[in-house]
């Protein structure tokens, strides 16, 4: 049902709540967001304009779908609850600018965790363009979205992804804060990150028990050379295996030879009881290259 009123304004979403007989699936992170003023907040942080290309992450009942279509991007979004599809072509605007939604609006019925997205999107988006990524994602997957986003071969303009705050402030964390591990330099290394806004759990129906922050992460333009990628996250890990103590103790698997961490540590002109949550992503870098590769 078209109407004038927005999808995400808490009015609409109970309506169709009700004629859909919608149960939110919890173990799908369905959390709607009813609050015009966030979803209006994630289309400006992602700076949508006319003509772009957007993957949308988990469309729901459409609020943002709608918002990002209506300032003239093209969305393709990955859904798996298979209800969704009919009630997002029945309540999407069935014609947009004068477009027809099909032309505007693709929807694939898939875990995003198992996406090809080069083969997903072929046909629908232009591969010498950007694309950017806006999303309210499911928060019982947030990370693993995000591993999988940071490792998709697109060319991204931004990925502006809502999600717990908590997450969001281990995406920004510094050195020496308790956040700042191995998700921190996984993003970091590819990304500038920033916190765009945070929005209450009173925004969503129903409501989440934490609160959410937009981030929005944006390409670096000089990417630091971490050499073998998988080799370098691999050996992030393990230097906060057991965070609590210090490098020399998370080494010993990685390095048994007592003189070649001892070497190793003096490099980084640390303390010895240095621990890992305290070393800047250069330092990594260096103890990476320190590691025999394990392939
Ligand atoms: N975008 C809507 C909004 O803002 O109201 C819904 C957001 S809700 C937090 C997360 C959405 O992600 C739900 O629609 C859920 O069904 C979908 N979802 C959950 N797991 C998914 C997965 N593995 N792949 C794609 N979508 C998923």
């Amino acid at each position: 049902m078209n109407s004038d009123i927005p999808i995400g304004s808490p009015l609409r979403t109970e309506a169709i709540i009700n004629r859909y007989f919608i149960h939110a699936k919890r173990k799908l992170g369905q959390n709607f967001l009813v609050d015009h003023d966030a979803i209006m907040g994630i289309v400006h942080a992602a700076n949508i304009k006319p003509g772009d290309q957007v993957i949308e992450i988990g469309p729901g009942i459409g609020s943002l779908t709608e918002q990002l279509l209506l300032a003239g991007a093209k969305v393709f979004a990955y859904e798996v609850d298979d209800s969704l599809p009919e009630i997002l072509r029945n309540e999407l605007p069935s014609k947009i600018n004068g477009e027809p939604l099909n032309k505007r609006f693709k929807l694939l019925l898939k875990d995003v965790l198992k996406a090809n997205f080069k083969d997903d999107l072929a046909g629908f988006f232009d591969f010498t363009r950007p694309i950017k990524v806006a999303a309210n994602l499911p928060y019982y997957i947030t990370t693993p979205i995000i591993f999988a986003l940071n490792q998709a071969d697109l060319q991204f303009a931004n990925v502006t992804l809502m999600m717990q705050k908590e997450v969001a402030d281990r995406l920004q964390a510094k050195p020496g804060n308790k956040e700042y591990g191995p998700l921190t330099i996984a993003v970091q290394i590819e990304m500038n990150v920033n916190l765009a806004f945070t929005v209450k759990n009173r925004s969503f129906i129903p409501r989440p028990r934490v609160d959410s922050s937009v981030v929005v992460l944006t390409p670096l333009k000089n990417k630091p050379d971490v050499g073998d990628i998988k080799h370098f996250n691999w050996v992030v890990k393990m230097c906060f295996a057991q965070r609590r103590k210090t490098l020399n103790n998370n080494l010993k698997s990685l390095l048994p030879d007592k003189d070649k961490r001892e070497q190793l540590i003096t490099s980084l002109n640390v303390d010895p009881r240095v621990r890992p949550e305290e070393l800047t992503i250069s330092q990594f870098i260096q103890i990476a290259r320190a590691i025999p590769s394990q392939r």
